[in-house]
């Protein structure tokens, strides 16, 4: 192992781990990136660093300035470790609708945080919207400055994945690669790393892999930005073009639902060690039905955006899951922690 300078040296180069029964369901060789395996415990860590580092560069950022976001709780978890790292605060607006556990871990890295009611993003007190204003005020007001991350809009983030993700998924499957897929929160980790690979090899095939209440699979399969049903994933579901998603489109386009994804988590914890958030749950469903498309013999690679310990008071709390009319494997019955 490398002997690091500090914890941001430490975001990226996450493994390759091979998901044995979605291989062997399918005939195809199935790869997760372990972004739960970044020191935030996310795959946005990756996007929270280059976006500091693209502001310091263009000298946007003094000592102890401000890093103001939006966010589903990922990027902001990054973006409070980097911060405290490279002597700066943060202030995050969140849903209040998100989960207990990236609240506590907020709160435990020092960021200010601000929780809002989850309103439409065409709502002005979105928390995306609200965050920005806020990043305005601070930025007048606060004697080291401050900027707002702006995760969504600002193309540092996909540009992370361009030089980094996709750069060692290469390296990793050593240019043997057909697929690639996962879900869009900001766009960043799709698009990104979708350029990188096309960069690398235009033979590789890119999917979206989208969870119901989001509306890009409609978008990008009728033309028409329109939702349907809800998820209790977090950090995915977009219903908008953002600007890392301009000039993106994918080969292929799966609408998930969680009944379809949620049984993937719980057989992965049972069967093969591996503790995961919602969103991975999506992206591995998505990567089952692109290898039934493309047909056996395919590698496909998807993201495993973070940790399960995360979402043990939902995901894996069956009174959550029976509320949400979900299903709830008799295991967990034994083993929740949360049964509220
Ligand atoms: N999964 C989780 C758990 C996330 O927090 C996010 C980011 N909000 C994503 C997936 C989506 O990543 P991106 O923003 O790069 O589209």
């Amino acid at each position: 192992m490398d002997r690091l300078n500090s914890v941001v040296d430490a975001i990226g180069n996450t493994p390759l781990i091979r998901l044995k029964r979605a291989s062997e369901i399918t005939g195809c060789e199935i790869y997760g990136k372990a972004e739960f395996m970044n020191p935030g415990q996310s795959v946005k860590d990756r996007a929270a660093l280059a976006i500091i580092r693209a502001a310091e560069a263009e000298d946007l950022l003094q000592p102890g300035g401000i890093i103001v976001e939006g966010t589903a709780g990922n990027t902001g978890i990054g973006l409070a470790l980097v911060a405290n790292a490279l002597g700066y605060r943060t202030v995050i607006v969140i849903p209040e609708t998100q989960s207990e556990e990236k609240k506590a871990a907020l709160r435990l890295l020092g960021v200010e945080l601000v929780e809002v009611p989850a309103v439409p993003y065409k709502d002005p007190n979105n928390y995306v919207k609200l965050s920005g204003r806020l990043a305005q005020h601070l930025a007048e007001t606060h004697a080291q400055g401050a900027i707002w991350a702006n995760q969504f809009d600002n193309v540092a983030n996909r540009e992370a994945h361009v030089v980094t993700t996709a750069e060692e998924i290469w390296t990793q499957t050593g240019g043997q690669i057909d697929g690639f897929i996962c879900a869009v929160g900001t766009g960043g980790t799709l698009a990104g790393t979708a350029m990188g690979l096309k960069r690398r090899s235009g033979h590789i095939k890119i999917g979206l892999a989208d969870p119901r209440g989001a509306a890009l699979y409609s978008w990008y399969t009728s033309g028409e930005m329109k939702s349907e049903g809800s998820s209790v994933t977090e950090g995915i579901g977009q219903g908008r073009i953002t600007a890392n998603l301009e000039g993106f489109t994918p080969d292929f386009s799966y609408r998930i639902g969680d009944e379809e994804a949620l049984p993937i988590l719980f057989d992965l914890i049972k069967d093969e060690g591996l503790c995961l958030g919602g969103s991975s749950g999506i992206n591995i469903a998505g990567a089952i039905r692109m290898a039934r498309e493309l047909g056996p013999g395919h590698t496909i690679v998807t993201i495993l955006c973070d940790i399960g310990a995360r979402y043990q008071s939902k995901l894996y709390n069956p009174a959550f899951l029976r509320a949400k009319d979900l299903p709830v494997p008799a295991w967990l019955e034994h083993r929740a922690n949360f049964n509220v």
